[in-house]
């Protein structure tokens, strides 16, 4: 079994991630990025991947964008759903690599695929349970209970949670085309763009955008902490940056103010709310990890 070779897909608005790799470690052994264009197209692109080389696979995970519908019930299972790119609306994305490969296949979204990765070979290794959320140019999280992705209703949208918006300090009215100032609409990067009128990578580090950064992200924070009680919290993605972790930590602890009575939080919060070890490969190590899942759930 640790030695079975799976394939991976991360697939995003601009571009697939593909890769084939084992369980017994975090090394890709071939690796191929193919840009988003029609589903058609990019598609029949990862499945000439696939079938080039000697490798046999036993099974296809596939990390996507989103919102997808992940009810193995609905008709639509497998169907990216309300998604802005066009294109893709409604497009059966699990049927199409199913059919395209004939695999055992699994399907998550992005983030809860790099969940995944985190929790097997990153930041939660030695924990039961984490969260993984991306800042970037939207807001995602995933969490990870007992090795398994939480779903339920569907997949959790925890960027668009609501936090209190300070509109006498921060008058930017959040970019969140469903909802304004919710997080997402607050913290991502076309925020910091709409905000401050050049892209986050332009701002330096002394910027005061980045406080207030911090000051969103802790409060996200306390209230996942809250909500879910998660064991390690791991935050990436491209607006999160190394001097932002002692902000946030600092800040969410001052919110917590003693309540959740857990050394991890009190004593060791340096250890708790870190970054993402896994960087750019926790996508494709996460659909890689989601196709040894399916692969487990077939031989049972
Ligand atoms: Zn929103």
């Amino acid at each position: 079994m640790s030695d079975a070779l799976f394939g991976g897909v991360e697939a995003g608005g601009t571009k697939f991630v593909c890769g084939i790799g084992t369980l017994s470690s975090s090394d890709i052994r071939r690796q191929r990025i193919i840009p988003t264009t029609t589903p058609e197209e990019t598609i029949r692109r990862v499945a000439d991947f696939f079938r080039s080389g000697e490798d046999v696979l036993s099974g296809i995970g596939v990390g996507t964008f989103g919102p997808v519908q992940l009810n193995p019930a609905s008709p639509h299972y497998g169907h990216i759903t309300s998604t802005a790119k066009l294109a893709w609306r409604n497009f059966d994305i699990r049927g199409a690599i199913l059919h395209a490969l004939g695999l055992p296949i699994a399907i998550d979204t992005d983030v809860n695929a790099a969940a995944l990765a985190e929790a097997r070979w990153g930041a939660a290794k030695d924990v039961g349970s984490c969260l993984y959320v991306t800042i970037g140019t939207g807001v995602g999280g995933g969490a990870i209970i007992d090795g398994k992705v939480l779903l339920g209703l569907t997949h959790p949208e925890m960027g668009h949670i609501r936090i209190p918006h300070d509109m006498s300090r921060d008058p930017f009215p959040g970019c969140c085309p469903y909802h304004g100032d919710c997080l997402e609409g607050l913290v991502s990067g076309p925020a910091l763009h709409g905000r401050w009128g050049v892209s986050g990578e332009a701002l330096p580090d002394e910027h005061p955008a980045w406080r207030l950064q911090a000051e969103y992200l802790a409060l996200a924070c306390m209230n996942w902490i809250c909500t879910l009680s998660p064991e390690r919290i791991i935050l990436g993605g491209g607006t999160v940056r190394p001097h932002l972790f002692p902000l946030i930590r600092r800040r969410a602890s001052e919110l917590l103010n003693g309540y959740i009575d857990e050394a991890a939080i009190t004593q060791h919060l340096d250890e708790y709310i870190v970054p993402s070890p896994l960087g750019g490969k926790a996508g494709l190590l996460g659909a890689l990890a989601l196709a040894a899942q399916v692969h487990l759930q077939s031989k049972a």
